[in-house]
């Protein structure tokens, strides 16, 4: 093959992709058999004038010889001859006789059960939340104004807390297991460029479907799961993981237990916590979700072409730091025409997220704005990061009236440090519905100090940004665990209980769809090499 990196074309060429590549090669185009797209991004910087460029990786085959093809394009760094690596074999080590626990059907534990039952090992899956069409209906009640079913909502059921998301599946991770990540969410229903898009997003509507496919996947493969069914016990014997219970009643035994229960399984934290198991208190952040209209971002992006139909929908990525005060606001899980959602997992309590459709056409955009917080903070006991989240998350129940429904603020208000103004940019898209308040009354000191600091910094970036009438949304809290459940980096264990695998967002180790799911896989291979210290 030969590989063509850096590979600029204007967003507005049309132009068959084939062409253009013959064209690079300074070949005739019936040489070129096959163009695989490795990796497409957007370069929308207009440097100087430049036009708006999608940024190509792609591998050619030609079906003349390679070096020929080379060797007229010899000053040329971004042409070169790549070979195929071969997937590495998996030595399994691990006897199959027992079966492995999986707690949780997030991404980390449905990652980690499809690579055991593919590998011949018929995992055991308890979810306590529903499957994902029961879970689909009872959020959608929620948001109508019903009530919030403690263990099916925005955080617990299928599919886990990215179900009812963007989908996006963009990470800092560098790991080689991300491929594989990839093609088996295409394989079971996900649109195929997110294989190669730089900044990949399956959205909420689609995700539902591949969650589902890859549950069957699992099942077929001769794996079990159950829903409705929370783990509320650990047996532990001579710190070894012997077992769990199941909605305090039924005793499941392994020797071996995967334990991916996300960032917001607060009671299973105090569980685990209660059982001795080695855990330590972590950074997290809290903000508030910002709206605009979706038009003002792509605006601020693409200039003049923000409406041409051959670019996506814009994104953005902000930061902000103090170093004085050690402190920064960045935005985080931005979601292009999206909208904000109402995600408690506890009654009494009010916490918001962002979600959006594959087509992200709802004309608004929204993200996170937030604030880092460390143990210095809220206490450096291992639950006191949980008791910090509870506490504002109940502020904003309180200030949104006691009815699930949001605080809200304009940015021109929550500046001045007042409420007035019910004059939104863009309506607050938040269901079952908002309350204008004063966000500061909800938030840490801190946090709206820093906020109330970048908010004029980002408007420089973004015009209009923090313009009088645009609407923010409180409180934004579950971005990640509060704390970590502490295991060896080889073997991927329990610091102090044998066989029991923390995995994923809950345990400290991700952040996010993607470096969850790897962690699932990455655990799940250390279990069947069965690598010991
Ligand atoms: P989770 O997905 O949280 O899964 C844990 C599962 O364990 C849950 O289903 C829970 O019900 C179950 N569980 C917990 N305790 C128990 C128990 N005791 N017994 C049985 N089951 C239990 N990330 C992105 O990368 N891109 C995005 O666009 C994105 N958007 C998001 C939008 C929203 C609204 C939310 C809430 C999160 C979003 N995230 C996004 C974050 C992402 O969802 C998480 O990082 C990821 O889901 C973590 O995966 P996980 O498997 O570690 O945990």
């Amino acid at each position: 093959m030969i590989r063509i990196k850096n590979f600029n074309v204007p967003f507005n060429d049309q132009s068959p992709i084939n062409d253009l590549v013959a064209k690079r090669l300074k070949l005739p185009p019936q040489h070129i058999d096959e163009v695989v797209i490795v990796r497409k991004g957007i370069d929308a910087r207009r440097y100087k004038g430049a036009p708006i460029y999608f940024v190509y990786i792609l591998d050619v085959k030609v079906n003349i010889a390679e070096n020929k093809v080379l060797a007229r394009l010899k000053k040329d760094k971004n042409v070169e001859i790549v070979t195929t690596k071969k997937a590495d074999k998996i030595n399994c080590q691990k006897s199959k006789t027992s079966r492995p626990i999986i707690i949780g059907f997030g991404p980390a534990g449905m990652f980690s059960a499809l690579v055991l039952a593919k590998n011949g090992y018929r995992p055991l899956i308890f979810e306590r939340g529903s499957d994902v069409d029961t879970r689909h209906q009872d959020i959608e009640k929620f948001w109508q104004g019903g009530q919030l079913k403690e263990n099916s909502n925005v955080q617990f059921g299928e599919g886990g807390a990215g179900t009812f998301s963007d989908g996006k599946l963009t990470t800092r991770i560098n790991d080689s297991k991300i491929t594989d990540v990839l093609e088996a969410f295409v394989e079971a229903g996900a649109p195929p460029e997110i294989k190669y898009l730089h900044k990949p997003h399956i959205g909420t509507d689609i995700l539902r479907i591949v969650v589902k496919n890859i549950r069957e996947k699992i099942k077929a493969l001769g794996g079990e799961i159950f829903f409705n069914s929370q783990v509320t016990d650990f047996i532990i014997k001579d710190d070894k993981i012997c077992g769990v219970e199941i909605n305090h009643k039924e005793k499941f035994t392994a020797s071996d237990v995967f334990l991916g229960i996300g960032h917001s399984a607060r009671d299973t934290y105090e569980l685990l916590y209660s059982k001795g198991i080695s855990m330590e208190a972590k950074p997290f952040a809290i903000g508030v979700r910002i709206e605009h209209p979706q038009d003002l971002i792509d605006k601020a992006q693409y200039g003049e072409d923000y409406k041409s139909e051959l670019l996506p929908v814009a994104d953005y990525s902000l930061t902000y730091n103090n170093r004085q005060k050690g402190r920064s606001v960045y935005s985080f899980c931005m979601c292009p025409g999206g909208q904000v959602v109402a995600a408690a997992s506890e009654l009494g309590r009010v916490v918001v997220n962002g979600m959006s459709n594959y087509k992200r056409n709802s004309g608004i955009a929204n993200s996170a704005l937030l604030v880092n917080v460390t143990p210095d903070d809220f206490g450096h006991n291992v639950l006191d990061g949980i008791a910090f989240q509870r506490h504002y998350e109940e502020m904003a129940y309180i200030c949104g009236g006691r009815n699930y429904h949001a605080p809200v603020q304009t940015v021109g208000d929550f500046l001045k440090d007042k409420v007035s103004d019910d004059n939104f940019l863009v309506e607050p898209t938040y269901k079952p519905g908002v309350k204008i308040c004063n966000l500061r009354e909800c938030l840490p000191d801190f946090t709206t100090q820093m906020l109330a600091e970048a908010l004029p910094n980002f408007d420089k970036k973004i015009p209009g940004f923090a313009g009088e009438h645009v609407v923010m949304t409180g409180v934004e809290m579950r971005s990640s665990a509060p704390c970590r459940i502490i295991r060896n980096r080889q073997t991927y264990m329990s610091e102090n209980i044998k066989g029991l695998y923390p995995i994923g967002e809950g345990a400290g180790y991700a952040g996010g769809i993607m470096s969850a799911a790897v962690d699932g896989v990455n655990a799940a291979y250390a279990y069947i090499e069965n690598i010991i210290e």
